[in-house]
């Protein structure tokens, strides 16, 4: 169960997170539209220090545009809330942030017009999401992942996420750990909170699946790691049969950080025995090394990558 930290911004202030409560009838409820963000920021070295903040800032901004809520704030103005808010709650440990834009007003149409949209964050501490021993066993999802014609794949909204909640859930009934999600045509698009990397013949291939995956910012750092290590990347329609052979498959998100698929559908990835006993590949040990390196502040890219609350 989520421990909240007791602070969050609500209706334009800092307030205790249990007063920040909105009526049962609101648009976002009963439609879904918000869209949202999921940071992660670390305690280190004395500071706290939030994982390309500007970047998630900028993606939440994007997503208000094209789901056409018409909320608009700027860097200076976020940025100012957030270190306001982590201030107020004297975080000294890690944690996960959650900004969002929603409507409180009551309305019983799905329509725009009339309603206003806002920003509201609150912070929760957060250690690992996932078990950091061994990787995920996934499911191949019978819910393919929607596309962009639809709903815009790209802004994170709230209601859009029933998508993941139906792939997810159905694999954790069915004893697996996540969903793998399939387009109309049978192409991998992502996990269902998470992007993939796979790494195919020795090659890292990433879904080239038109629309239909968020651009995950956790993905996009492991894409420059591996590049800033001199790794080409590629992009291509990968199948099931892919993945079944694939040397090695990443699994990246905010919450799970960098972590790798163990199995799909029961078959070992990274190894030919289907009983095998699968092994962290050197693509999941060399990034999450890297990643480590990053958020302690010891790498090149740390100080372009960390916002530190000052
Ligand atoms: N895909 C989906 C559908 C997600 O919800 C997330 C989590 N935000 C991701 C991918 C990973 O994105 P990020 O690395 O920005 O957390």
């Amino acid at each position: 169960k989520a421990e909240f930290m007791k602070f969050a911004y609500f209706d334009k202030e800092i307030v205790e997170f249990e007063k920040a409560t909105v009526s049962i009838a609101t648009h976002s409820l009963q439609y879904g539209t918000t869209c949202f963000g999921g940071i992660r920021g670390y305690y280190r070295n004395g500071k706290v220090a939030i994982f390309r903040l500007k970047d998630h800032y900028t993606r939440l901004m994007n997503a208000s545009k094209m789901l056409g809520f018409e909320y608009f704030i700027t860097w200076d103005e976020f940025k100012d809330i957030v270190t306001e808010l982590v201030k107020k709650n004297d975080v000294k440990e890690d944690f996960y942030m959650r900004p969002f834009v929603f409507c409180k007003e009551p309305r019983l149409s799905p329509k725009k017009a009339g309603l206003d949209f806002d920003l509201a964050i609150y912070m929760l501490p957060l250690a690992d999401y996932v078990s950091t021993e061994g990787g995920l066993n996934l499911m191949s999802s019978t819910y393919r992942k929607y596309n962009d014609s639809a709903i815009p794949t790209k802004a994170k909204a709230g209601g859009s996420y029933i998508n993941s909640f139906l792939a997810t859930s159905d694999a954790q009934r069915n004893g697996y750990d996540d969903a793998l999600m399939f387009d109309d045509a049978g192409n991998v698009v992502e996990v269902s909170v998470a992007n993939i990397i796979l790494v195919y013949r020795g090659q890292i291939i990433i879904p080239d699946t038109g629309n239909a995956a968020l651009e995950g910012i956790t993905v996009r750092s492991a894409l420059e790691l591996l590049e800033h290590n001199g790794y080409k990347i590629n992009r291509g329609k990968i199948d099931r049969s892919m993945v079944f052979t694939a040397d090695e498959l990443l699994v990246t998100g905010t919450a799970m950080k960098i972590t790798y698929a163990e199995s799909l559908d029961k078959r070992p990835i990274g190894q030919l025995d289907f009983n095998a006993k699968p092994q962290a590949g050197k693509f999941h040990k060399l990034l999450k090394s890297e990643y480590e390196k990053v958020i302690n502040g010891e790498h090149e890219l740390s100080s372009e990558w960390l916002f530190i609350v000052e």
